[in-house]
């Protein structure tokens, strides 16, 4: 199955090459929609993380703009990414150090604006009150490129502690509440709401949350395709100021409601999860960038990652 859906991601490339070779504009041509409406393709995933995305497509729908943008809904990270890797969507809300990962292997993306501020939690069961409790124990986190390793290395670090200590694992998210609950790990840091959802069925407590192990922390980003930025510039400038926008315009209220909408969640486990994000501010600025690029080299998630330079682009 998995081998069959990388053959098919391969002809898929292969055929979208070769049609942007046969016409040039191809990408903004063949971007209209049934209404005659210009379409920009975003790659998500069912998370707090990425409402913007939401509330922006809702924005630009109701104001009947002529940009509308396709939501593309994934089940996992590493689906999202080949998605975003092989030119299948113009872009995508991903986490920023997978983002960085494929611009590192030489994949044509930029970041171009933050999915949120804040918003992750660790969680633990009572075996776990303090830092030093985590030596020994089973922890997950969704993947080894992600804010969720670098919280959970710099909780380590407040303990005199490193992941040498701890029984690291990757659970997808969805996963990660009930396996808390049945005690086959001890602690998961991960996007939201899934942080919630322990803390709401009781089987865990928040040991940190974000902004008391890293300030002004990164964890997911807008990430635009080179083909889209290139082919359709003004598209894409209008949609990372519709998006930045739409950051602003989730007041609690809102983004309630578009977490409703798209997340299909308990009321009580988004209630709880909203308390802890913002998305008023989503500009990724050099010096927060500077201090991610610098944990990513110290906590051997890359030696080699991109800089702000080569992988912002934030001049829309
Ligand atoms: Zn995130």
């Amino acid at each position: 199955m998995m081998k069959q859906n990388r053959i098919f991601a391969f002809l898929t490339a292969l055929a979208l090459g070769a049609a942007l070779t046969g016409c040039g504009n191809t990408s903004a041509e063949g971007s209209e929609n049934t209404d005659g409406k210009k379409t920009v393709k975003i790659a998500y995933l069912p998370i707090t993380h990425a409402l913007p995305v939401f509330e922006a497509a809702e924005e630009l729908k109701a104001s009947d703009d002529e940009l509308q943008v396709e939501l593309v809904k994934y089940g996992s990270w590493p689906e999202l990414l080949d998605a975003l890797n092989t030119g299948r969507v113009d872009g995508a809300s991903v986490l920023i150090e997978l983002a960085m990962k494929s611009k590192q292997e030489g994949i044509g993306i930029k970041a171009v604006a933050l999915g949120h501020k804040d918003g992750n939690v660790i969680v633990t069961n009572d075996s776990v009150q303090k830092a030093e409790d985590l030596k020994g124990k089973t922890f997950a986190i969704p993947h080894r490129q992600s804010s969720h390793n670098i919280l959970l290395n710099d909780a380590l670090a407040q303990a005199g502690l490193t992941v040498d200590d701890v029984n690291v694992t990757e659970l997808s998210p969805p996963e990660m509440p009930s396996a808390l609950a049945s005690g086959q790990i001890d602690g998961y840091c991960v996007a939201e709401p899934f942080g919630a959802k322990a803390v709401t069925i009781n089987a865990g407590h928040v040991l940190y949350s974000s902004e008391e192990l890293w300030q002004d922390s990164l964890c997911c980003g807008l990430v635009l395709t080179d083909d889209f930025i290139e082919n359709r510039t003004e598209d894409a400038s209008h949609f990372v100021q519709s998006y930045k926008e739409a950051g602003k315009n989730l007041t609690p209220a809102k983004a309630k409601e578009i977490a409703v909408e798209y997340l299909q969640q308990d009321d009580a486990v988004l209630d709880l999860s909203l308390k802890w994000i913002r998305y008023d501010d989503l500009e990724i600025t050099a010096d927060t960038y500077q201090v991610l690029f610098d944990k990513v080299k110290e906590y051997g998630l890359s030696d080699n990652p991109p800089t702000y330079e080569e992988f912002v682009k934030n001049d829309f």
